[in-house]
């Protein structure tokens, strides 16, 4: 048959770090489901630990459209925060214009890596009078007071929830002024009242503040999410990700802040990614243990493969980087491209319809893979299997060019969801066999071994290349 079946999916199944559970996906409104993924600081370039969380969210997207849903994406730019304040003053520039570079240097890291854009990329600093406003509200409430510092906090035992993400329990939680934390970044052995609003210290902020009800001051990062997200999605969204060292205190304070503001669940589904790790420990710009996609791609990779590598591991299991990892994410996926490059090149107009039953197993089983928690290692081994099966009815001749393209159309369905696979031939990544097959068919044309020359040729043509022969020598192009 070799037309283009569609394939029926599964219910799409995601685990939550609310319920510790893998539960059928239910959105609000299947043609829009309300994505919040938090977003970088932009005090210094994304390192490659970053991108794996960003990689995760731009897998589950990709999923959901893959699924038939539409999705509303909003990530957050955290422009104003200490280290941002930090290196401003150290350079002695303005907050925006330290900024700015990191912020382009992240938009174009986006593109490299095939990430899609998010709808809205609210700037921390664009929501300042928001936030206020939410504050204020939390203050009114009860649930939040002003510090005798100038500070706005958060008290935590009036929001009888608090902890249900981290699954913390609250009777061993402190709570009251006397432990309060007005630092963005604290762990479990401090839970205690956080800060809304921090008041202006003039040696730590220099120029950085804005005035509010309390004083001069700024917004505190967890608060700066809620207001972001809520402005743009609303009180209730679907899916809120990052990766799992913001489960606590980061999201556990997002959804104190939240909820104790509406009144209602602030997201029903919460998911988040595992560390990339180097020799065990979380890739971080302060343990120096990092790598920038720049670095990388200085070292000769693309961003295809640094994609590949960061996504081909389940999301939850901790992803341990290595340079000799990214050389293997770089073979696996030269040999999709190859294969693509093949099937580019199958001849005869006859289909025979031999691949369609491989076809159609393999796109079932992606689904599957993908539906059961984006399990993206099975969702690969589903495509090399069938790889390797139209290598082999390749090899006998069984199949056609009508066959060929719907294996191609196959894997360019199954690119919307990877997004590194070259369908169409425009990279020009010769494989290294390939480079030495023209080496030799030209010595042996220079021999006069013409026998020789022509099988060569043919080789070429089967991994989809052609040869063109010109005065300053011969040169590959992509069929
Ligand atoms: P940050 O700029 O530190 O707020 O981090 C931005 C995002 O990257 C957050 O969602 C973090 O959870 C995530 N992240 C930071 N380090 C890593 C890492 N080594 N592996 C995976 N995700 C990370
Ligand atoms: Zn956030």
């Amino acid at each position: 048959m070799t037309t283009e079946v569609e394939i029926s999916t599964p219910p799409l199944r995601l685990h939550n770090t609310l319920t510790r559970a893998k539960e059928v996906f239910r959105p609000q409104d299947p043609k829009k489901v309300r994505l919040y993924t938090c977003g970088p600081t932009v005090y210094d370039f994304a390192h490659i630990g970053n991108f794996r969380t960003y990689v995760f969210e731009d897998i589950l997207r990709r999923t959901l459209g893959y699924f038939g849903y539409g999705v509303l994406h909003v990530m957050n730019i955290t422009d104003v925060d200490d280290k941002t304040i930090r290196g401003a003053i150290a350079k002695s520039v303005s907050l925006d214009d330290y900024t700015e570079p990191y912020k382009n240097a992240f938009f174009e890291d986006v593109e490299t890596l095939g990430l899609l854009p998010a709808h809205h990329y609210p700037a921390a600093t664009e929501y300042i009078s928001e936030m206020i406003e939410m504050i204020q509200t939390l203050i009114d409430k009860g649930v939040a007071y002003p510090g005798r510092d100038g500070s706005v906090y958060f008290a935590i035992s009036k929001f009888p929830n608090y902890g249900c993400l981290s699954h913390l329990k609250l009777d061993e939680l402190q709570s009251g002024a006397s432990d309060r934390v007005s630092s963005d970044e604290y762990d479990k052995d401090n839970v205690s009242d956080f800060v809304l609003w921090k008041a202006y210290d003039d040696e730590r902020d220099g120029q950085v503040f804005w005035e509010s009800p309390w004083g001069k001051g700024r917004p505190g990062w967890h608060l700066e999410c809620s207001v972001m997200a809520m402005q743009l999605l609303g009180d209730s969204l679907d899916i809120h990700c990052g990766g799992v060292d913001n489960i606590f205190p980061h999201h556990e304070n997002e959804i104190a802040q939240s909820e104790a503001c509406s009144g209602t669940k602030f997201s029903g589904l919460w998911m988040h990614s595992e560390h990339l790790v180097v020799d065990n420990k979380k890739m971080s710009k302060s343990l120096g243990n990092f790598y920038t996609l720049r670095n990388l791609l200085d070292k000769g990779f693309n961003g295809d493969q640094v994609r590949y590598l960061l996504m081909q591991t389940h999301y939850k299991t901790k992803l341990n980087f290595t340079l000799d990892g990214l050389e293997g994410a770089k073979v696996a996926l030269q040999r999709l491209n190859d294969f693509l490059a093949r099937m580019r090149g199958i001849e005869g107009d006859e289909a025979t319809g031999k691949a369609d039953q491989v076809v159609h197993a393999a796109a079932v089983d992606f689904a599957g893979a993908l539906a059961d928690d984006l399990n993206m290692s099975a969702a690969l081994a589903t495509i090399f299997d069938m790889v390797r099966e139209i290598n082999l009815l390749a090899d006998q001749k069984a199949i056609g060019k009508p066959d060929a393209q719907a294996v191609i159309e196959r894997m360019r369905r199954f690119n919307e969801v990877l997004a590194v696979l070259d369908i169409e031939g425009q990279s020009l990544d010769i494989p290294e066999d390939i480079q030495q097959a023209l080496v030799e068919r030209n010595e042996a044309r220079a021999n006069k071994n013409w026998a020789e020359a022509d099988r060569l040729r043919d080789v070429i043509a089967n991994a989809g290349f052609t040869i063109e022969d010109s005065s300053s020598g011969a040169t590959l192009k992509r069929r």
